[in-house]
């Protein structure tokens, strides 16, 4: 087995790779989506979630609104720890039992582990690779604003508020071009999922 993160900039295509790499055969942990399995209603995470916000962060469903709470957060630096210390130990958990299970019954296989935020919070020392989807600056902010519907300076703030893709791909131990099209990224896709086959079928490469 080989564990590969993959990041990258808003709009950058990280989605897109990640869809390629998967229909090339990787197994893909997803984190954003896994964050959002661990507050599901009646889930511990959840009720630890309701003993520090109040009842307001509720949808009618009553499932968490994450885009209010994304919102509360945004300004309150001791709720977002608050929140990260409910969130990012059950994610963790859920991550390494994921690992667990793909190692005993895919022992070849090649992880691909989905992490927005993978550079800013530090985890990538544990990979073996940290892929990065790249493209410069001005096709991030187009794509970002025909993807999402806004106008260039709501995408702009966007694109801000995080590391420089820039920054981003000098970190990378792997770079996808995603500036051009489709087809030409598959085709990379493709080639980074073989690279990282073979060192799954042989660790010692
Ligand atoms: P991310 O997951 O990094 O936020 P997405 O994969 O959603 O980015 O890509 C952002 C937008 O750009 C999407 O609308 C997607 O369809 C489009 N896109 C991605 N890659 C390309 C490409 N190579 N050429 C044209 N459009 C692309």
């Amino acid at each position: 087995m080989i564990i590969a993160g993959l990041t990258g900039g808003i709009a950058s295509g990280k989605s897109t790779v990640s869809g390629f790499l998967s229909d090339a055969g990787a197994l893909i942990i997803d984190a954003d989506k896994i964050a959002r399995e661990v507050v599901k209603q009646s889930t511990p995470g959840y009720e630890a979630i309701l003993a520090v916000f109040d009842r307001m962060i509720l949808l009618p469903d009553g499932e968490i609104d994450r885009k209010r709470l994304g919102d509360i957060i945004f300004n309150d630096p001791e709720k977002k720890s608050c929140l990260n210390a409910i969130v990012h130990p059950r994610v963790l958990e859920r991550v390494n039992e994921m690992v667990a299970r793909i190692n005993t019954q895919t022992p070849e296989a090649v992880v691909i582990m989905d992490i927005p935020l993978l550079l800013e919070s530090g985890l990538e020392k544990n990979l073996a690779e940290v892929i990065v989807v790249y493209v410069p600056e001005t096709i991030q902010l187009e794509r970002l604003m025909r993807r999402d519907g806004i106008d260039e300076r709501a995408a702009t703030a966007r694109i801000r508020s995080q590391m420089p893709i820039e920054q981003k791909r000098n970190r990378a131990t792997i770079v996808v071009d995603n500036s051009g099209g489709l087809s030409a990224t598959r085709k990379q896709a493709r080639a980074v999922y073989s690279r990282l086959k073979k060192r799954a079928q042989n660790p010692a490469k």
